[in-house]
């Protein structure tokens, strides 16, 4: 099959149109049409000679993204089920904030990490998404905001998949991004989230960016973490920790750990006093996301109390911990990573 129009970077295309004996100024032509007029078509790209589109034509396909399920929520929130061109099914997440439209983006059909209380690794992993595959969420969801005249301000790349396991497409995906000729996203408005895959939490540490990054923690310790989550016993807690006071040097920027709360399982007031110890003695400068679990329907876990995540909260800020309670987002439409695609598998689709 052809790569994707959206695959390349601008530096990509830089080489591509070199390569391809045309001036230097096609590279930004392309690009404009791509992420500025976000076209469907190559016969859309106008100030391209035909012979030059033809070629696009030849060696390159557009993503397509077919809508089988659109789920709004009160809040805004808007939750979508695409299919991809072999049939398998991805989600995207418009959130609405006051501060402007945030997009939660897939980077890999399934899941292969395995964490308890996730919806989304329940048929275990399928297939990488390409780059083009994860620029195009992003994509779409501008063209639908276009409409009513907003922009995406923000990504978060939360969606199914762990994305340090899809490393390459992601960083591509990235610098698409966050290039001014194109989407031109603020890097500080980009959050990448992994479950803990140490070695390229290094990687993306030297990378030299300005993307936050979100390490879902889970538990305070190593024995209970293993349980939560399978990760844990290829990249032990101690290990992770490491990883993470790497991040924080080589790039003096503030971490941000998930803690995904479920009731009586790590969220008891000695989970929250260890969790503090940890981070107070490794890694001050950073910020715990509290997120009361949602419920999933395949898995035993139920939400902890209101009473309980604020203890928690309490607890973490006692210790100089900065920590904030994750406003919910669309919890009237199963917006939970993978919920709306575990329906979709069980009814028999894909
Ligand atoms: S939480 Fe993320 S890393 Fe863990 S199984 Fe779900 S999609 Fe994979």
């Amino acid at each position: 099959m052809k790569p994707f129009i959206y695959d390349l970077t601008y530096e990509d295309w830089q080489e591509w149109v070199r390569a391809n004996k045309e001036p230097g100024f096609r590279a930004g032509q392309i690009f404009d049409w791509l992420y500025v007029k976000r076209i469907g078509s190559f016969e859309e790209m106008t100030n391209l000679p035909k012979g030059l589109r033809d070629k696009l034509a030849e060696q390159f396909v557009f993503v397509t993204l077919t809508e089988v399920a659109r789920h709004e929520s009160k809040d805004g929130t808007v939750k979508f089920l695409f299919e991809l061109q072999d049939k398998n099914a991805i989600e995207t997440v418009i959130m609405k904030h006051n501060y402007g439209n945030s997009v939660c983006v897939t980077t890999q059909v399934g899941c292969r990490v395995g964490c308890t209380f996730c919806a989304s690794t329940l048929g275990g992993l399928k297939r990488d998404l390409a780059p083009g595959e994860i620029i195009a969420q992003v994509v779409t969801a501008q063209k639908l905001l276009d409409a009513s005249g907003e922009r995406v301000s923000s990504i978060v790349i939360m969606g199914i998949g762990e994305p340090f396991e899809n490393y390459d497409a992601m960083m591509k995906f990235l610098k698409v991004m966050i290039h001014e000729k194109g989407l031109n996203i603020g890097q500080r408005h980009i959050t990448v989230s992994t479950s803990g895959i140490v070695p390229n939490i290094y990687r993306f540490a030297d990378e030299d960016t300005q993307i936050n990054l979100a390490i879902s923690i889970h538990a305070p310790n190593d024995a209970l973490r293993s349980k939560l989550m399978p990760v844990n016993r290829r990249f032990p807690f101690a290990d992770l920790i490491e990883a993470c006071k790497y991040y924080v040097e080589k790039t003096g920027r503030r971490l941000t750990f998930e803690y995904a709360l479920m009731g009586g399982v790590n969220d008891k007031p000695e989970h929250a006093e260890e969790l503090a110890k940890v981070l107070k003695e490794n890694i001050p400068l950073c910020h715990v996301n509290l997120i009361p679990v949602n419920f999933v329907v395949e898995r035993d876990y139920v939400r902890t109390e209101r009473d309980d995540i604020f203890t928690f909260q309490r607890i973490l800020e006692r210790n100089k911990i900065n920590a904030t309670i994750r406003r919910e987002h669309g919890s009237d439409i199963a917006a939970a990573c993978g919920q709306l695609r575990a329906k979709h598998m069980e009814s028999g689709k894909r």
